[in-house]
């Protein structure tokens, strides 16, 4: 990490949080910064991504601006946050898309929704293309099962490498003497973490200052929607390639079959989890909100509605003559959200886990040092 002006501005914050202490109970940051007297940079990218941006020290701090101290941690480590995206991506001289990543993830959705329906226009017979097609192989009509799972394989199996690459990177440069040894307790600390998105919660459950001042479970209730509407529709995706690899049964699938259920629940879910998170950023109180990371916010949260929108258009209207060009629409959102997986905001989700994992594995070790 680079000494960069949020970062110089949170290290000035952290200097007066650990001489007031007043915010000791509020998250998993403050605990951990409160060990140290002087951070790295690096550091401050550690602490960054284990902040949930709750903004409760914010609203709590009576050094927040318009006081001349100007403490406004929040902010810092959201565009810190983006900063580190940057830095640990893989390959590193990608991570200029996180520069202008609204209109980076913008321009990816157009050229791929273009590449999709092009190939389409251009390769598939037009009475096909829109014309009804039914029974089983009817989407392969349109789109080979080999082309199909060609590109959605490949986008995606790069996208887990790169993401897996980025991990590790935060992982190296944010080592301690601490988090040499990551014992199975501290794995399942930090997975029960994330599935329940405990710091979402706020302390003792009680919430966080997601809209202003107040107290609400509202972010997390429709964060959870929307991080389990996603592995539903995963699951939904891998329970059809089983199906149709092992045991020959080509989609579409009825109704009530395992990948319909999956799907539709997911897409319901990924839905309603979307458009609630960009109600939340709209309606919240614009203080302690970083500017410069709001459009990679919004690209990630338009992007996963859209995937998740032309899905269950594609089911609801899949024995219809529009059924080919929902096809490419969604096959198009898809490949976008497949390639902007580690060069969007979805990186939060895996340096904020290798983060979690790291405050678990530096309690356990503190526990043990201090007897
Ligand atoms: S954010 Fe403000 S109130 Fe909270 S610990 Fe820091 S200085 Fe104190
Ligand atoms: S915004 Fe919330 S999670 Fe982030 S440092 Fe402040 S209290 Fe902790």
């Amino acid at each position: 990490m680079h000494a960069t002006d949020a970062v110089q501005s949170a290290k000035r914050g952290i200097d007066v949080c650990n001489a007031c202490r007043y915010c000791e109970g509020y998250c998993a940051v403050f605990p951990t910064m409160m060990l140290q007297r002087s951070f790295t940079d690096t550091d401050m990218a550690y602490l960054a991504n284990l902040c949930h941006n709750c903004n409760g020290c914010y609203h709590a701090c009576q050094f927040a601006p318009p006081h001349p101290y100007g403490i406004n941690l929040p902010r810092d480590f959201a565009e810190i946050r983006l900063e580190s995206y940057a830095e640990y991506s893989f390959p590193k001289v990608l991570g200029r898309a996180f520069n202008r990543n609204g209109l980076t993830m913008l321009a990816l959705v157009g050229v791929s929704l273009a590449f999709v329906l092009l190939g389409m226009l251009l390769f598939v017979p037009h009475d096909i293309l829109f014309s009804a097609q039914t029974g089983p192989g009817a989407f392969y009509r349109i789109v080979s099962w080999g082309v199909m799972s060609l590109f959605v394989g490949a986008s995606l199996g790069w996208s887990v490498i790169a993401l897996s690459m980025a991990a590790r990177n935060f992982w190296h440069d944010t080592a301690s003497p601490l988090t040499k040894a990551i014992s199975q307790s501290a794995i399942r600390t930090a997975l029960k973490d994330i599935a329940t998105l405990r710091y979402l919660g706020g302390t003792d459950g009680g919430g966080c200052n997601d809209i202003d001042a107040s107290f609400s479970q509202t972010r997390r209730h429709f964060h959870h929607a929307l991080m389990y509407g996603f592995l539903l529709c995963l699951a939904s995706t891998s329970v059809a390639t089983l199906m149709h690899h092992f045991l020959g049964w080509e989609a579409p699938y009825s109704w009530y079959s395992l990948p319909v259920v999956l799907g539709t629940i997911g897409g319901i879910g990924m839905v309603i989890g979307c458009i609630g998170l960009i109600w939340v950023k709209i309606a919240t109180d614009p203080a302690p909100v970083a500017r410069r990371v709001l459009g990679a916010d919004y690209a990630l949260l338009i992007l996963l509605a859209l995937v998740a929108k032309t899905g269950l258009l594609l089911l609801l209207f899949r024995a219809t003559p529009i059924m080919g060009t929902l096809l490419a629409l969604h096959l198009g959102s898809v490949l976008a959200l497949f390639i902007a997986l580690p060069y969007g905001k979805f990186v939060h989700g895996i340096l904020r886990g290798a983060a979690l994992l790291k405050s678990a594995v530096e309690r356990e070790g503190r526990e043990v040092v201090g007897g």
